[in-house]
């Protein structure tokens, strides 16, 4: 039989799992066969020769413990059909309790009092009593552990199913032996050789019995390194490649010179000197149009940074060398908004904009897709109106991509088919920065620039926490800024569009500063609405006819009003940090001092409130991007549904980044000198397995 066979026969095959054990494993940790059950990663490794004495017990930190058990008690719940169980262990010096809040028959049936234990758990403090919830218990004879064990034991996630049916941390452990013995954990490798060897790396084969059947705790540590740097690696080979291709399959315009547009409008058009970040981003992007190869670039911008001024630049140099251009946006909104300021700083120098919205009436829209078909007009703006089936482009040379995670892979791919034969080059913006090696997997197939640099005399939006005790001093704010002339928006929470009572809070919203600020008209927007109502809604502020919005996170999006000068946000605490600064970000736009006050539930947390404080504290986006990420983690951080990574197993984005970096290094080096992989089939088979479980939907098209 071939090796790979060996692999998936099904686990009930195996000596020790029958059918119940085989259907439990299958229906609590979804391993059904002999491979699966060598990806069961252990959670951590009890070193038994470390026993900590019950005195020296440092809090939250699991250790291991040794003595006897006291009398066991079952104390039921008031008004509930489970009970909890109690014992106590006791080392001679000092005690502790042992409880368990449920699923503990097992408990029961294994262990009674007097028996001499290992109790391996994380202790805590409750009612001045120094507990251990839920700990493993391994039953010692004669003051020896079971003959079969090892001094280093690896401890397995376990769940009270698995208990029940046996499957506790000895019969993985007798399971793994079986395992072993049958196949040597003999597997092929898809990390190459010398990538191992390079990198300190331990074979699979060693690194699988190093971590199921350790004879030490470093021993198990190198085969987690292995495994964490596996993960990394087959993720960064799969984007780097997919980079790779892009830059060698298609083909694009070079645009050797900068052109006459450029240098016409720097010399003589600039309206405001560019900051140096700007200078260094219009730069790389300079390089990289100079290129056949399509470029793909990112660029990542704090809220006002001057990410549109950086996309005028590269419109000029693909209009100066006779090339089109397509800026397209997620709302109408925003098209319209860069519209005018394209119009505004193009105008001098004789171009036309066109603006291509959903709404646009029909004949116009045929006037200008008649006007792109035969490159009459050089640069469009508008929103998915720019991919429709009956828009045809000239020679389309440059796509600018504004808040481009709001579109997806195909929406991008099919504004990039529009430049057939050639693939334009890609100019991607967003607002939403993320730490640099969290984008290194989100963002691993694209180049990335970051603006960071504010343009000088900006005034940062003084920031407030505030609970409803205060509620009056908030609305004098507000009432004195819509005196002075200024708007704001109040911003309610939606975490999901569906959320009923989400969507009463605003409408009671709505109505409070109704009947609070009666001399002044408000609007409304959620994302409930029409996008045509939402729209209306927007433009009747923008334009000043309200004078409070009060909204959904849906005007989250780049909306550019100077002279909103008031933010409140309600029940700030239910939103992610990097958000919160986003919204932040739609005051200070004018040359008006602007506030933003995070109004938080009076009760909140310490820890809570504290997260709110780095607001106040911190104006840059990175940096409060990087404490949200560092709280939150990547899941919640970038969203599950959009965030484009897998959930890895053992690797950890935020803490092993050195581990990342090297996997990425070794993935760059590998595609530089086999791209197509065809000396590593182990490799190449392990990568579609990859990309089929996780249905990963990487970047670029
Ligand atoms: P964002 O990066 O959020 O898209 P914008 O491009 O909308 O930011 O720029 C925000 C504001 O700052 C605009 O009014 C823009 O004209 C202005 N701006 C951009 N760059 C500079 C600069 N170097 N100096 C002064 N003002 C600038
Ligand atoms: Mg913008």
């Amino acid at each position: 039989m071939a090796q790979a066979d060996v692999w998936q026969t099904p686990l009930i095959y195996l000596k020790g799992v029958g059918p119940r054990r085989a259907e439990v494993l299958q229906s609590e940790l979804k391993i059904s066969t002999f491979e699966e059950l060598l990806e069961h990663f252990p959670r951590r490794y009890l070193d038994y020769a470390h026993i900590t004495p019950i005195s020296q017990a440092r809090l939250d930190q699991e250790a291991v413990f040794r003595g006897r058990l006291g009398p066991f008690q079952v104390r039921p719940i008031a008004g509930e059909r489970r009970a909890i169980l109690t014992t106590t262990l006791y080392d001679g010096q000092a005690w502790m309790q042992l409880i368990w809040y449920q699923g503990w028959e097992w408990v029961r049936q294994k262990f009674s009092a007097g028996q001499e234990v290992l109790a391996i758990g994380r202790p805590t403090y409750k009612k001045r009593t120094l507990q251990l919830s839920h700990p493993d218990l391994i039953l010692l004879t004669d003051g020896r552990l079971p003959q079969d064990f090892l001094r280093v034991y690896p401890l397995y996630p376990l769940t009270e199913k698995l208990r029940q049916a046996g499957l506790d941390n000895k019969r993985f452990r007798m399971l793994f032996e079986e395992l072993y013995r049958l196949t040597h954990f003999q597997k092929e490798d898809p990390i190459p050789e010398s990538i191992r060897a390079q990198y300190g790396l331990l074979s699979l084969s060693e690194a699988l019995r190093a971590l199921h059947l350790p004879t030490s705790v470093e021993e198990a540590e190198k085969a987690r390194y292995r495994f964490k740097f596996q993960e990394f690696f087959l993720l960064q080979v799969l984007l780097i490649r997919r980079k790779h291709f892009l830059k060698t399959q298609y083909t694009a315009p070079s645009f050797t010179q900068a052109g006459p547009l450029v240098s016409e409008f720097y010399e003589k058009h600039l309206p405001f000197p560019l900051t140096e970040a700007q200078k260094r981003v219009i730069r790389e992007i300079r390089r990289d149009m100079a290129l056949s190869v399509p470029m793909n670039r990112l660029i990542q911008g704090d809220v006002g940074s001057g990410k549109t001024i950086v996309a005028l630049f590269a419109a000029l140099i693909a209009m100066g060398n006779g090339y089109q251009v397509a800026l397209m946006t997620p709302t109408e909104v925003l098209a319209e908004q860069h519209a005018r300021s394209f119009r505004r700083w193009l105008s001098p120098l004789g171009i036309g904009v066109g603006l291509l919205l959903g709404s646009t009436p029909l004949a116009q829209k045929r006037r200008l897709i008649t006007k792109l078909a035969t490159g009459e007009l050089s640069c469009v703006i508008g929103t998915h109106a720019l991919f429709q089936k009956g828009v045809h482009y000239h020679r389309l040379g440059l796509t600018i991509i504004d808040e481009q995670h709001k579109f997806g892979v195909k929406q991008r791919a099919a504004l990039w088919e529009k430049a057939h034969p050639y693939r334009p080059h890609n100019l991607l913006l967003t607002a939403t920065p993320i730490p640099r090696t969290l984008a290194l997997s989100v963002y691993g197939d694209v180049d990335v620039s970051i603006i960071d640099e504010l343009p000088p005399g900006r005034q940062p939006v003084k920031t407030y926490i505030r609970t409803e005790a205060q509620r009056r001093e908030v609305w004098n704010l507000l009432q004195a800024e819509l005196q002075k002339g200024r708007q704001g928006y109040v911003i309610y929470p939606l975490v999901e569009e569906s959320e009923k009572t989400d969507l009463k809070a605003v409408e009671e919203g709505f109505e409070l500063l109704r009947k609070t600020f009666p001399a002044y008209s408000i609007g409304m927007v959620h994302g409930r609405m029409s996008s045509e109502r939402k729209e209306r809604e927007m433009n009747l502020f923008k334009l000043g006819q309200t004078q409070i919005l009060v909204a959904t996170t849906v005007v989250e999006v780049g909306v550019d009003v100077p002279n909103a000068t008031v933010l409140i946000v309600e029940h700030a605490e239910r939103f992610g940090l990097s958000q919160l600064h986003q919204l932040r970000g739609r005051v200070g736009r004018g040359a008006y001092p602007s506030y933003a006050i995070f109004m938080a539930q009076t009760d909140l947390s310490e820890a809570a409130l504290n997260r709110l404080q780095a607001l106040a504290q911190y104006n840059d986006g990175f940096r409060i991007a990087e404490i949200d990420l560092k709280l939150r983690g990547p899941g919640d951080f970038l969203g599950t549904k959009q965030s484009g990574l897998p959930d890895f197993k053992i690797a950890d984005i935020i803490e092993d980044q050195a581990i990342l970096r090297q996997a990425r290094q070794a993935a760059e080096e590998l595609i530089a000198h086999d791209p197509t992989l065809v000396l590593y089939p182990t490799l190449q088979s392990y990568l579609s397995r990859y990309v089929e479980k996780y249905s990963l939907e990487l970047f670029t098209a």
